[in-house]
């Protein structure tokens, strides 16, 4: 079952358990919760929280094989007005 994080919606209001997140193992066919079990506060679902996760997609996506997959051209100044073409 996968994990789903959820945070409050507006912080201002929240209580303790949703200001922080929350985490709750759910099936893949549960309806989002909508509201925080404690307060009652609107809650929303976090797809990617964790900053490890955010940083390597980064990479991917910035990635010479990535850019020339998808026909970007990558230029790396070398000084002088000159570039090279490096993808
Ligand atoms: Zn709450």
């Amino acid at each position: 079952m996968p994990l789903y994080t959820y945070r409050a919606r507006v912080p201002e209001t929240a209580c303790e358990t949703c200001r922080e997140l929350i985490e709750v193992f759910q099936k893949f066919s549960e309806a989002p919760i909508a509201m925080c079990p404690q307060c009652g506060n609107p809650i929303v679902r976090i797809m990617h929280s964790t900053p490890t996760l955010r940083d390597s997609s980064n990479k991917t996506i910035l990635s010479d094989d990535n850019l020339k997959k998808h026909g970007f051209k990558k230029l790396v100044n070398r000084g002088g007005g000159k570039f090279d073409e490096v993808v």
